[in-house]
């Protein structure tokens, strides 16, 4: 399995491209921007893409979405609680409105997709957004704008509260054994790594 972090748009928001060479499939995880740099990295691979994975709807995660997955086949995941249905009110406007024709498919709490042999599971974290979802494989957490390295995402957000981030990331805290950490923004971590001197979570 192979992970390409690529910080995308004026955010600079991690865009991960994961791929499966054995079995020739592929991943993407919030295309934020710049769609022609990440069709060509999806390219290089010589994989076929099978999911545009959204970690939440915030517009700087979901930018690239409708073109990667209009010109690739592949559906958009996404919890439905992140998904812009209503253009008049102002506070959904921060979230993922999807073009009409492009495929969306709903992420729930507990679902599992798989790639190559690898099973993702996710988990439906709130705080940040309420469709906020970590998504594991193996190892490996893709942990959106829920848990950063040193840091956790912002709560004043519509849908944020601050409360259910505790929850979120005692939950994160609690999951057993250690995982490589793929946050939303900025750099990597370790589960491991958080657990010891992440401020959000030390009280755990
Ligand atoms: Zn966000
Ligand atoms: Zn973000």
């Amino acid at each position: 399995m192979n992970i390409k972090r690529m910080p995308v748009g004026y955010l600079m928001t991690n865009c991960y491209l994961v791929w499966d060479e054995e079995s020739g499939e592929a991943m993407i995880i919030d295309p934020g921007a710049e769609a022609g740099k990440l069709l060509r990295a999806i390219e290089n691979t010589g994989c076929k893409l099978k999911y545009v994975l959204l970690t939440h709807g915030h517009y700087d995660h979901t930018g690239a979405a409708d073109e990667i997955s209009r010109k690739t086949g592949a559906p958009v995941y996404i919890h439905p609680a992140d998904v812009n249905t209503d253009s008049a009110d102002r506070g959904a406007q921060l979230f993922y409105t999807p073009e009409p024709d492009t495929a969306i498919k709903s992420l729930a709490e507990g679902d599992e997709l798989s790639l190559g042999g690898h099973v993702i599971k996710v988990l439906n974290t709130t705080g940040h957004s309420k469709g906020s979802c970590v998504f594991l494989m193996g190892g490996e957490m893709f942990s959106g704008d829920t848990l950063f390295a040193g840091s956790c995402g912002r709560t004043d957000f519509t849908g944020g509260d601050s409360h259910e981030m505790m929850m979120s990331l005692k939950r994160l805290h609690d999951l057993p054994g250690n995982f490589n950490v793929y946050p939303g923004h900025e750099g990597t971590s370790t589960l491991e790594n958080e657990r010891r001197s992440n401020y959000f979570m030390m009280g755990f």
